[in-house]
């Protein structure tokens, strides 16, 4: 059965008018679910009985059932564990910090991309989300947000899966963020981050959507790269940086690359300066992320000196770098660590 939150606005009316309804229910249902917190159709009171039980007969809601939460020892970060109508495990990240709240959201059960410092690739892809199952992670945990009088400001594609392996359904759900009706989340206020997938990055670019853009990419080389990233055989990294320059011309979008620190792998002297002359005179920033151990790999976090020599170099050659100490390490938030985590 198909999820309701997967319909955008339009197809809602369409279904409305194929089942003789006036369109306008539509937006009817769209205000119960993402303005008044509604959690069943039965809930939507000003909507005839006939049409409530006409859509539980046809859709889905709710298609997560939240199994259990865990929040960080310094009360910055929760995880959600929620659980799909097949049974499968997904998660996502509330991330509080002063001014933002931001939700990182997962978009497949499992990843294909394997990468062999992340928790989520571990068992490969088990199933795309779809665009409902994407959308109802942010819908409860703006609903829990709300109780507090805030909301979600800020969405990151940065749970499980590669977004741009589950493309029609990613695009999907950001245009139900930003729409006026669901959730009016800026376009500038939502981040996919890829393993780097050249077309998928190209096809990005054409939308009318101008998210931001993150590249995965661990690695100043290609030889280097295809160690820790499995998937990147099937991309040559000079092409994945084309296409993101691409990306950046076409959207005006500042480029954003993230390198997960990797002690006597990729955090040497010698991959800071190749990564140095690689970015050198880019518009772009680098994002550090220092390991976040994961059970069973045999990979460390480096000392915070080596970490602080990577930075200098970058910083030295005139590249903007940020260093982010993962947040939540004590609550296993880095992707797909959860969802593996049994009971
Ligand atoms: N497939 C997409 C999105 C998911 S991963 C991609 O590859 O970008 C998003 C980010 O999570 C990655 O860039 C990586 O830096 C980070 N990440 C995943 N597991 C991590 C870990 N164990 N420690 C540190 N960062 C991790």
């Amino acid at each position: 059965m198909q999820e309701i939150c997967s319909l955008t606005l339009e197809s809602l009316q369409a279904w409305m008018e194929r089942n003789g309804e006036k369109a306008f229910r539509a937006g009817q249902v769209y205000d119960w679910i993402y303005t008044h917190g509604a959690q069943s159709f039965e809930q939507m009171t000003n909507l005839a009985k006939s049409l409530r039980e006409k859509l539980a007969g046809a859709f889905l809601f709710p298609a997560l059932k939240l199994v259990r939460t865990l929040e960080s020892e310094d009360g910055e970060t929760i995880k959600f564990l929620w659980e799909l109508a097949d049974g499968k495990r997904v998660e996502s990240v509330l991330i509080m910090s002063a001014s933002r709240r931001t939700v990182c959201v997962s978009c497949q059960v499992g990843c294909p991309a394997r990468c062999a410092f992340c928790a989520s690739g571990k068992e490969g892809l088990l199933r795309n989300l779809s665009t409902g199952e994407i959308v109802e992670q942010v819908l409860h945990i703006d609903r829990y947000l709300k109780t507090k009088g805030e909301r979600v400001c800020h969405i990151v594609f940065m749970g499980m899966g590669e977004p741009m392996e589950n493309y029609n359904s990613v695009v999907e759900a950001i245009s139900i963020f930003n729409h006026p009706k669901a959730f009016l989340i800026s376009q500038r206020r939502i981040t996919v981050s890829t393993v780097g997938v050249v077309e998928g990055i190209d096809k990005l670019a054409k939308e009318d959507l101008s998210v931001n853009l993150v590249l995965s990419l661990h690695a100043p080389n290609q030889h280097l790269r295809k160690k820790i990233i499995p998937y990147a055989r099937k991309y040559p990294l000079e092409e994945i940086l084309m296409a993101m320059e691409r990306y950046a011309k076409e959207t005006k979008r500042d480029i954003t690359y993230e390198y997960t620190l990797l002690a006597d792998l990729n955090d040497g002297r010698e991959e800071a300066e190749e990564l140095a002359s690689l970015l050198r005179g880019k518009q772009c920033t680098v994002n550090l992320i220092p390991y976040n151990p994961v059970d069973g790999l045999r990979l460390r976090r480096p000392a915070k000196e080596a970490i602080e020599e990577f930075r200098e170099i970058l910083v030295d050659a005139g590249i903007n770098t940020t260093w982010r100490y993962t947040k939540g390490k004590d609550i296993a938030a880095a992707c797909g660590q959860l969802a593996l985590q049994n009971g």
